[in-house]
């Protein structure tokens, strides 16, 4: 990566080192994990390039509002508290070329009729987030990656670099934080708009639930189906029409991995003087950055939105505490988000012990199970995949594991797109491996699709039903 690096001038060292200081207001602690050991951050070509970006990024608007921010924490606090569900779904990594009207309206259209499938087999409020507007930064296994004998640096997501596979895309450009700005506040434009125009209309998204169990090969799900849509007309012939069925509330997330960019959103909130991430409302750390002294977990620590940590199968109970230690010393319910990753075929072993320690504990965090992560697999046709099946087993060792040790199953976070893609093996109307060939678009992770995703809404509300 060395020959990525300018020979830098001492000024501009000067004027990138001025650049990270600045951003938001000084605030005590806010740039502590500049001095910590960092993992997976980018080495950007042109230090005079990520001055001037950083500069812009910290006089930009907020992207979303720290009062919404506060709404989040209440609502995952209910789910904590066994009163909500979470819902998380998105592209494993977004991309700029991706965030045309039609995609993002289709992923949050596939998302809210999960989510009214999910509410009617949990009779709980289902909170709605998206894996949007701005997942564009990605831990990579490898700092490198080699085609045909040639190595290039990794593909670390839009925001650092390009999926082409070319030194000029690949080149580290901190140009591109200016445009996973721009690109999410466009996404976010358009979900405010979607979400709270009329598009989302309860009566709408359930139409349109009616074409998945159209299909012959959903023929199973037809009896959920029908009692959602009986409580449904039971409702329309009463006539209520409120609010609530118009709008919805939709929460954006993603990643803060790249620390750079999270800093440089970071503001000081008027009204409480807490330093908020602006970038979005709820950030995870994930399961590559998140050793307890190293600077994922100091930044994350001192902002007051929710935070969520990926927990793989290496983690142990005493791992969960000294994190709920750092991350919610005041033990505050909403604060904490634990999205566990086993893989099905560790699911069951390793997550109790987990789950009792930190109840033993007295903190209240809340649950959510990813079951993609820990079930990657590479296709005889050399794409990275997941079996549908994996994916289903490992909620259902998620909800097991939670009603043995009478705790609550609080969410569902999956990486899935509204479109017809073809990346995850299975389904009732399944996909196989010849089908990657003509239908496999995503630059990072292996998404559900469309269909994919609305059986897993359908299989998890039986099981919430029960
Ligand atoms: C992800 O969510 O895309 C990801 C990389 O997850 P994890 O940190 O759990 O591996
Ligand atoms: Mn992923």
């Amino acid at each position: 990566m060395t020959e990525l690096s300018t020979a830098a001038t001492n000024d501009s060292i000067a004027a990138f080192e001025a650049a990270s200081q600045s951003g938001a207001a000084d605030y005590p602690g806010l740039d502590t994990w500049r001095s910590l050991p960092i993992n997976q951050q980018p080495t950007w070509a042109d230090p005079e390039v990520f001055a001037a970006s950083v500069k812009e990024l910290s006089i930009l608007p907020p992207l979303v509002f720290a009062g919404e921010v506060d709404v989040l924490r209440e609502r995952l606090a209910a789910a904590a508290q066994g009163k909500a569900f979470l819902l998380q779904g998105g592209d494993c990594a977004e991309t700029f070329e991706a965030a045309t009207a039609d995609r993002i309206s289709s992923r949050v259209k596939t998302i809210l009729q999960m989510a009214v499938v999910l509410t009617y087999g949990a009779s709980l409020p289902v909170i709605k987030m998206g894996r949007m507007a701005g997942q564009f930064a990605k831990p990579r296994s490898s700092n490198d990656e080699t085609r045909d004998g040639v190595t290039l640096p990794a593909y670390r997501g839009d925001i650092v670099n390009g999926y082409d596979f070319t030194p000029e895309s690949r080149a580290h450009d901190a140009g591109r934080m200016l445009r996973a700005y721009h690109t999410s506040a466009s996404t976010l434009n358009l979900i405010r708009a979607f979400t709270t125009g009329g598009f989302a209309d309860l009566r709408l998204v359930h139409q349109w639930n009616k074409g998945f169990t159209a299909n012959p090969a959903h023929a199973r799900y037809e009896s959920l189906a029908k009692d959602i849509d009986r409580a449904i007309t039971f409702m329309q012939s009463c006539g209520a029409d409120f609010e609530a069925l118009r709008r919805v509330e939709f929460f954006a997330s993603h990643e803060a991995l790249l620390l750079d960019y999270e800093r440089a959103l970071t503001r000081i909130d008027s009204r409480t003087g807490f330093p908020y991430d602006t970038s979005s409302h709820f950030l995870w750390i994930g399961e590559r950055t998140r050793e307890l002294d190293h600077a994922h977990i100091d930044f994350l620590s001192r902002v007051r939105n929710p935070i969520g940590v990926k927990l793989g199968p290496s983690t142990t109970g005493d791992d969960a505490l000294r994190l709920i230690d750092k991350l919610d010393p005041n033990r505050e319910p909403g604060r904490l988000t634990f999205i566990t990753r086993m893989g099905a075929g560790k699911i069951r072993e390793n997550l109790p012990p987990i789950v009792e320690k930190v109840t033993a504990s007295g903190a209240q965090v809340l649950w959510v199970t990813d079951p993609m992560h820990g079930n990657t697999v590479t296709s005889k046709n050399g794409y990275k995949t997941r079996r549908f099946d994996d994916v289903m087993d490992e909620v259902r060792g998620f909800f097991e594991v939670h009603e043995s040790l009478g705790t609550f199953p609080g969410g569902l976070h999956v990486e899935m797109t509204g479109d017809d893609v073809a990346e995850c093996l299975g389904g009732a109307d399944p996909i196989d491996e010849a089908a990657f060939e003509d239908r496999y678009e995503s630059v990072c992770d292996p998404r559900l699709n469309h269909m994919q995703s609305l059986e897993l809404a359908f299989l998890v509300a039986g099981s919430l039903a029960k």
